[in-house]
């Protein structure tokens, strides 16, 4: 009997259970897969050819009625599960009582309790302020817009591997060249780039990683000149790279010391996902502003910056907003999921992820050396593949375990500077047996690939 998942996780009550009637794609999506091609722009590319019909609990379920466990959260974003009966709720109630009047003309009291929320819930308990957006490209834009207002200085830093979105000043604080950037220039000036701590690769503790960082912007920006240091306290798209510890916290108190602006871009961190409300906790850092969006509104467009009251309030009035920036509907479904993280315990339930994939993952790389290294937190784990070569990238292996594990019905996804990590990033609501279920796929995937 397939298990159902509880109402408090699930959504529709779909079966939590791996199911493959067809071969994947089946024959409906492979049907769609065409019309899409001659309708939806080259540009846009998908991961996996599977349309979906229904997904809820750890399950997306296709036009094809084959059910796939979900290691992928639509890119980490609903961590409350994909149709959680209290963002349903909250979502159809709003979206009847009315879907939109935009906040700069008459506003309404959902904005405001988000914005309470997240004043509340982001780290520190100094004086806050917060203004909504649509993307965590449109926040991370107006952090730095923000940062500029009030430090009068125009440089902005982000780092190696970095990646902050798809808009023109985003990309430019992007690292990567394919396939975000390739074409798309010129980019917003004044944006610098400084090195990382990636443990895996340069072997620098927090302390040194740090040093290098600040002497690199020190040299090449200048302090004096810097209003805003953009960085993820754990990378997303650039390998879910979790820095030294000491590496953050340095890097805040040079900030600090030199009056420049630390923005977190907790963009896919936070929320939850990582076994912390903001993953900054885990380095006991404290940012100057708190960029939010994937996890937060239960995958309705909604993002935001949080804040140092003094900062958020340097923006002159009208200097922020958006037609429709902050919607209700947006901010009803947000509300719902703020309500889970806490009275569903999430930031527990990401810990307990963590320690299922961790174990299962370590015991794997014990076994196969093709996995150099495994990282993350709560549920936001990955593995770095490399070849016989210390340390050598393998993109290849990471795209042929994901295809093994895509057509047996699991959902995950690649990521890293060199395309050789696979991320997993479930839904808090997946159900235990069936995560162990898709770690055992995975397995099987690797072995398939020796
Ligand atoms: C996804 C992401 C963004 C961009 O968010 P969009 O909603 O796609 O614009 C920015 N920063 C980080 C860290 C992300 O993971």
């Amino acid at each position: 009997m397939p298990v159902l998942a509880p109402a408090v996780v699930g959504g529709p009550r779909l079966a939590q259970e791996r199911r493959l009637v067809t071969e994947l794609p089946g024959p409906r999506s492979r049907e769609l897969a065409e019309r899409l091609r001659g309708a939806v722009a080259r540009g846009v590319s998908t991961t996996m050819p599977v349309f979906a019909a229904a997904a809820g609990g750890g399950v997306v379920v296709d036009v094809d009625g084959n059910s796939l466990i979900d290691l992928g959260s639509g890119i980490a974003v609903t961590t409350v599960g994909t149709s959680d009966p209290a963002v349903v709720d909250a979502v159809t109630t709003q979206a009847a009582a009315f879907t939109h009047t935009c906040f700069m003309v008459t506003p309404y009291e959902g904005y405001v309790a988000v914005a309470e929320r997240l004043n509340a819930l982001t780290p520190g308990d100094h004086d806050k302020r917060t203004a909504l957006f649509n993307s965590g490209a449109e926040a991370v834009e107006n952090a730095v817009k923000i940062a500029r207002a009030y430090t009068g200085r125009s440089a902005v830093v982000a780092f190696d591997h970095g990646y902050h979105g798809r808009t023109n000043l985003t990309l430019a604080l992007t690292a990567k060249n394919q396939p975000y950037k390739s074409g798309f220039g010129p980019f917003a000036p004044e944006v610098y780039r400084a090195p990382l701590s990636y443990p895996y690769r340069d072997g620098l503790d927090g302390a040194a990683a740090a040093a290098r960082a600040i002497s690199t912007i020190e040299k090449q920006v200048g302090a004096e000149n810097l209003a805003a240091l953009v960085i993820e306290p754990i990378q997303g798209e650039g390998g879910f790279i979790v820095p030294a510890p000491g590496f953050l916290p340095a890097l805040v108190e040079w900030c600090r010391a030199h009056d420049v602006v630390l923005v977190a871009d907790e963009v896919q961190t936070g929320i939850a996902r990582t076994g912390a409300v903001y993953a900054s906790e885990h380095f006991g850092i404290v940012p100057d502003l708190v960029v939010s969006a994937k996890g937060l509104a239960g995958g309705l467009p909604l993002s935001a910056v949080t804040g140092r009251a003094e900062i958020m309030d340097a923006a002159h009035a009208g200097g922020l907003g958006g037609t429709y920036g902050g919607n209700p509907v947006a901010c009803a479904a947000a509300l719902a999921v703020l309500d889970a993280v806490v009275a569903d315990g999430l930031v527990d339930r990401a810990r307990r992820i963590e320690e299922l994939m961790l174990g299962r993952l370590h015991a794997l790389q014990s076994r196969d050396a093709r996995i150099g290294d495994v990282r993350g937190r709560g549920a936001m784990i990955a593995v770095e593949l490399v070849g016989p070569v210390v340390g050598e990238p393998d993109a290849a292996l990471a795209k042929a375990v994901a295809a093994a594990a895509h057509a047996a019905g699991v959902i995950v996804l690649t990521c890293g500077t060199y395309g050789n990590v696979l991320r997993f990033l479930p839904p808090l609501a997946i159900p235990d047996a069936l995560l162990l279920e898709a770690l055992d796929v995975l397995d099987a995937a690797f072995e398939a690939t020796r």
